[in-house]
């Protein structure tokens, strides 16, 4: 990198690798409602319930991994500047990214929905997808972390098919020609999906040129306002 006015300025040569990383979920319970489709309202007595009694299984259940790769533009594989998303078509560096939490929380999930046990399965199935979006949000502030220890700054994430970063789901196939994606048990199938099914993959903009996100996902700039999914976090 050089400098220029105080700021670094990336060379247009660069790779690197964070190393992939397992983490201690928390399981955030509001997390958890968000995938429970709750929006604002408060899930009943025997959905509290059962989720107290489920979280400690998921945590139990679920093999967190994750790995990014940071390159410069130049580096990437496969890629036509005009494949990025907009935001960060002026970013010096790409940082890809990839989490799972493993097939054991989406096995049982089935398993309970075969049986009939609806309850058990819905709020499992929201443990799993909670799981792997906290996952991603702490693999994203280590993104922010690396980016701010080279004096530049991160975008948030873009997911390949997301409403928030209109970004097509075809762009899947650059976010697995630059990552080992193997060396976490992650596989991308002909039609795009992935699996294990609780897996997300994104791309962060990193450079000089660029603002600093305030998130690293954040549902701000999707049209959906009615999703239930919805999420944006307050600036801090
Ligand atoms: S509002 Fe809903 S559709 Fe839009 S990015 Fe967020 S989760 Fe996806």
């Amino acid at each position: 990198m050089s400098v220029l006015d105080g700021r670094k300025i990336p060379s247009a040569s660069m790779s690197e690798t964070l190393s992939p990383f397992r983490a201690t979920l928390t399981l955030d319970q509001e997390q958890v409602f968000r995938y429970l489709e709750y929006g604002g309202a408060s899930p009943s007595k025997s959905v509290l319930k059962k989720l107290s009694q489920l979280t400690p299984k998921a945590r139990e259940m679920a093999q967190p991994q994750a790995l990014s790769r940071i390159c410069s533009v130049g580096e990437a594989a496969d890629l036509h500047k005009n494949d990025l998303p907009r935001p960060i078509q002026r970013a010096e560096l790409l940082a890809f990214g990839l989490c799972t939490i493993g097939s054991i929380i989406e096995q049982e999930a089935k398993r309970l929905r075969d049986n009939g046990e609806w309850l058990d399965w819905m709020i499992l199935n929201a443990l799993g997808s909670a799981a792997v979006s906290e996952l991603c949000g702490r693999l994203g502030k280590r993104i922010f972390d690396w980016a701010a220890a080279q004096g530049l700054n991160a975008s948030r994430g873009f997911e390949p098919g997301s409403g928030a970063g209109h970004w097509p789901l075809e762009r899947q196939r650059i976010v697995f020609a630059n990552l080992p994606a193997e060396e976490i048990g992650v596989v991308l199938g002909p039609q795009l999906s992935m699996w294990p099914e609780k897996t997300l993959s994104f791309l962060m903009g990193v450079g000089a040129r660029i603002p600093q996100a305030d998130h690293p996902f954040s549902c701000q700039g999707c049209k959906r306002i009615d999703c239930v999914y919805r999420y944006e976090p307050a600036k801090h």
